[in-house]
Formats: structure tokens, sequence, C-alpha cells
């Protein structure tokens, strides 16, 4: 196989003026794969994906997307080149409706025919929502805003996905939700990448997993093995 990997993070470092948020930080991401990184309040998880999508400028360290040195680009140009981001906190236009929420997400994209099959596409995965388009963002429950968030990022057709804490405050049977839309979003051909504080859930979804402490990698395994790992059901799992 020499397909190249979709994203690739090496030595990453930043800091925020003298304190350090990331140390020496490499993931991969290899094709057909969800990774998780699962991190405390406070781990750097936020400023990892940050890193990634152009928002930090790191101090050492670069990105590759399929093989591309794609460094410090910005958001709208990383856009273009595939990765598309579900930011912590939604950042929904919320007196917007959704579809003009969901036609933002399209911004980068001229092919108007395949813009408009993509949105019937990425609102099959979201029935619940359909009945609902001319309605403003801010009016949807916090799932529901999550799920159109997703839903947004969907409509850049991107081929790496970058979800920051996509399940923080939802409730169990939302969580749930949106843990089985992350699944049916991957075995659609899009590579996941799913930074969340909420072990369990991230672990039940994930192939693999690494875990970010201090800004800093302190272990990396297939996920069913770090969930079962004594360490780590006792740090995140409440167990
Ligand atoms: P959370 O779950 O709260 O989002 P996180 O794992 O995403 O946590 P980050 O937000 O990446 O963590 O923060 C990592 C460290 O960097 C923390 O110590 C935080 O206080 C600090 N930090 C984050 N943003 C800034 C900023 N804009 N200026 C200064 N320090 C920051």
């Amino acid at each position: 196989n020499t397909e190249p990997v979709p994203l690739a993070v090496a030595g990453l470092s930043a800091s925020y003026g003298v304190v350090p948020a990331l140390r020496d930080v490499s993931i991969t991401l290899h094709s057909g794969e969800i990774v998780t990184l699962i991190g405390a309040n406070g781990a750097g998880k936020s400023t990892l994906i940050k890193a990634i999508c152009g928002l930090v400028r790191p101090s050492a360290g670069n990105v590759r997307l399929f093989g591309e040195d794609v460094t410090g680009l910005s958001p709208d140009r990383l856009v273009r080149k595939g990765l598309s981001v579900v930011p912590e906190g939604r950042r929904l236009f919320s007196e917007m409706t959704m579809r003009e929420n969901l036609e933002l997400g399209a911004f980068a994209r001229s092919d108007r025919a395949a813009v408009g099959r993509d949105f019937e596409r990425v609102i099959d995965l979201f029935p619940e929502l359909r009945e609902r388009l001319a309605t403003p963002a801010g009016a949807f429950s916090g799932g529901q805003q999550q799920m159109i968030a997703v839903a947004r990022a969907l409509m850049s057709a991107p081929r790496v996905l970058l979800l920051d804490e996509p399940t923080i405050g939802l409730a169990p049977a939302v969580v749930d939700r949106i843990a089985d839309i992350i699944t049916r979003i991957a075995r659609t051909g899009v590579n996941v990448l799913l930074v969340e504080q909420n072990a369990e859930t991230a672990l039940s979804v994930a192939d693999r997993a690494y875990i970010l402490e201090a800004g800093a990698i302190t272990a990396e395994d297939r996920a069913i093995t770090l969930a079962e790992s004594p360490e780590v059901q006792r740090a995140y799992l409440g167990i």
C-alpha cells in the first residue's frame, strides 16, 4: 500500500508566550482509521487541533496531509486540500438557517451539482433535522447544533475530518447518536481524528488512541487495548 498517510503530525510543539502547550507531539492517522486523542481538561487537545489547522503556529514539528507538508497553512487553504474541522463549541452562525450554515461549509467548492448531491447525502445522515432546514441554527438543541456543525464540516467533502470534543455537555442518548454518526462517516471513506475528554465514548468509537497529558503523548495503542488498561481505567474511565 503506497497511498500516502492521510494525516501525520511529527514532533509538533507549541506554546502560548512562554507557557508550553504541546511538546513534541507525533500522531498518525492511517487510511480508513478512526483515531482518538483523549486527554483531560487543559491537556492541550484544542491546541493540537488549532496547530494542525493553522490557527496556532507551531514552534517545531510539521503536519503532513496525504504526504504534503501543510504546516501553518490557513484553515481555508486546508479545507481546499481536504481537511475539515468541527471546532470546539461548534461555532455555528446562530442567526442563519441550518441550510445556510451547511451551504457555508461548501464555500471552497465551485461544482454546484456535486455540492447539491453532497447536501442530500449529508442530510440523509441526520434525518431528524431534514424538516428544519429553514430554522435558525441558534434555535436547535445542543445536540442538534453539534450535528449541524458536523454536517457543515462534511459539506466541504473532506478526506480528513477533525472533531474537537463533539460530545461535550450532551445527554447520554445524544452522545450515542453522535458516536454512531462518526462511525458512519468513517465508513464513507473519511479519515477521522476525534479529540475527546469523554474517554469511554472515544475509545468505543476509535480504532486507535493516543493519550495526551500536559501537552505530551504518554500512551498510544489500539483503542480496545487502552480501554482495558488499568491505568487508563483509573484515570479516564472512572473504574
Ligand atoms: P479543554 O478541554 O479545556 O479544551 P484542552 O485539552 O483542549 O482543554 P487546551 O485548550 O489546548 O487544552 O489548553 C492547553 C494549555 O494551554 C492549558 O494550560 C491552557 O490553559 C493553555 N491555553 C490555551 N489557550 C490559551 C491561550 N489562548 N493563551 C494562553 N494559554 C492558553
